[in-house]
């Protein structure tokens, strides 16, 4: 037996709030969630992370994502919504199955992203650089 929750949600093992479900993708409510209506949308197969997810299911999350967002919006009267992906523990990645969060956004409901800050004069030459020359 996996130790993976996700894993284990798909085997049936543990129950989740299934929205949609093909040969590939599954999106199921988050059980606690940031807004009513937040949904993840994760590949059947167990993937820890979006590096390791084959580029083809990677898209298959995207376009899932897309066919069901309008209904999650429209179904809990949101205004908009959140798509992200926390990739690696220290980017907040608690569960090590790849998922992407479908988070529901209504007005003034408080939950700010995070803030930016400018580049010191200089800094994004250095950083473009180094990034570059990883490509
Ligand atoms: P992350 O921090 O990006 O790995 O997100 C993991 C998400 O999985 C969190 O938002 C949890 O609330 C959610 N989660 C954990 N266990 C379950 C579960 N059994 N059913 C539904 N969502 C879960
Ligand atoms: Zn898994």
């Amino acid at each position: 037996m996996t130790d993976c929750i996700f894993c284990r949600i798909i085997a049936g093992e543990i129950p989740s709030d299934k929205i949609y479900e093909d040969d590939e993708v599954v999106a199921f409510l988050d059980i606690a969630p940031v807004n009513p209506g937040h949904v993840l949308v994760i590949p059947k197969a167990h993937y820890p992370d979006l590096l390791a997810l084959p580029e083809q299911l990677a898209v298959q999350l995207v376009i899932v994502a897309r066919k069901i967002a309008p209904a999650i919006i429209t179904g809990v009267g949101a205004a908009g919504f959140n798509l992200t992906l926390n990739n690696g523990v220290v980017a907040g990645q608690a569960v090590g199955h790849v998922h992407l969060h479908l988070i529901p956004r209504f007005k003034d409901d408080g939950r700010e992203l995070w803030s930016g800050q400018p580049y010191p004069a200089g800094e994004a030459a250095v950083v473009v650089e180094k990034i570059r020359k990883q490509l």
